[in-house]
């Protein structure tokens, strides 16, 4: 099963996806934390996409799909996508990857949300580098200040949450990530909007009676 998470720089995607990944058992395939992965061990890539993502632009298409393209492949197709594809270029070599597996999307959800309260998501985000748990230093603390509750590394700010680069990565959204939806409304494919200015909780509930309608057709 191959379920694509759309929506803006934090709209909740890896939120939600660590929900969905442990309901239907399916690997969370992250491009960004992926990348960040590469970045931590200073590899070609991770060189590479560094100064992309410290500006908050799009690392280039054709070194994405190569990525992606392995990640999937080691998830044997099972898999939720986030943050990927974030361009019309993207979607289509997905596409193609996907039936040159004799594969297809089953579910594409795209969390639907106003910019405004974006900022304030992203600029209070805190991540842990070393497991990729989110927090949010108003809505989702960890019980002890900095310290991540599941492996007890201390949290970071990404410096791509920096108010500067908010601004950017959501005008890169709008530019070039936001036609991604048409793209699949162009071809017939059916999205599964969700209303992502709710609770984290409300959210997962909202994407769960989404999918399992769609499991029961
Ligand atoms: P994305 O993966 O789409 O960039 P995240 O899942 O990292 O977004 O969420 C961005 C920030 O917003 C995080 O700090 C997270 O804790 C917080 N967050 C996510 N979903 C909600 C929600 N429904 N309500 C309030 N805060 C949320
Ligand atoms: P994210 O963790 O999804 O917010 O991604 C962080 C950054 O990684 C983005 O701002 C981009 O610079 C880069 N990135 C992640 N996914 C992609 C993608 N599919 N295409 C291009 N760049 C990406």
């Amino acid at each position: 099963m191959v379920i694509v998470l759309l929506g803006p720089p934090g709209a909740g995607k890896g939120t939600q996806c660590k929900r969905i990944v442990e309901k239907y058992k399916l690997v969370h395939l992250s491009s960004g934390d992926i990348l960040r992965n590469h970045r931590t061990k200073e590899t070609e890539l991770g060189k590479k996409a560094a100064e992309y993502m410290d500006s908050g632009k799009l690392v280039p298409d054709q070194l994405i799909i190569e990525m992606m393209v392995g990640a999937i492949e080691s998830a044997k197709g099972n898999c939720v996508l986030d943050g990927f594809p974030r361009t019309v270029v993207q979607a289509g070599e997905l596409d193609k990857e996907l039936s040159r597996k004799e594969k297809k999307i089953d579910a594409i959800v795209d969390l639907v949300i106003d910019d405004g309260i974006l900022e304030r998501r992203l600029t209070g985000r805190r991540s842990c580098p070393a497991c990729n748990a989110i927090y949010h230093i108003d809505t989702l603390k960890p019980k002890a200040e900095g310290v991540c509750d599941k492996c007890g590394s201390k949290l970071v700010q990404r410096t791509d949450d920096k108010p500067q680069v908010v601004k950017q990565r959501l005008q890169t959204y709008h530019q070039q990530t936001a036609a991604v939806v048409g793209y699949y409304a162009d071809n017939g494919r059916k999205i599964l909007d969700i209303d992502a200015e709710k609770s984290v909780d409300e959210v997962a509930a909202l994407i769960t009676a989404k999918l399992d309608g769609l499991k029961a057709k």
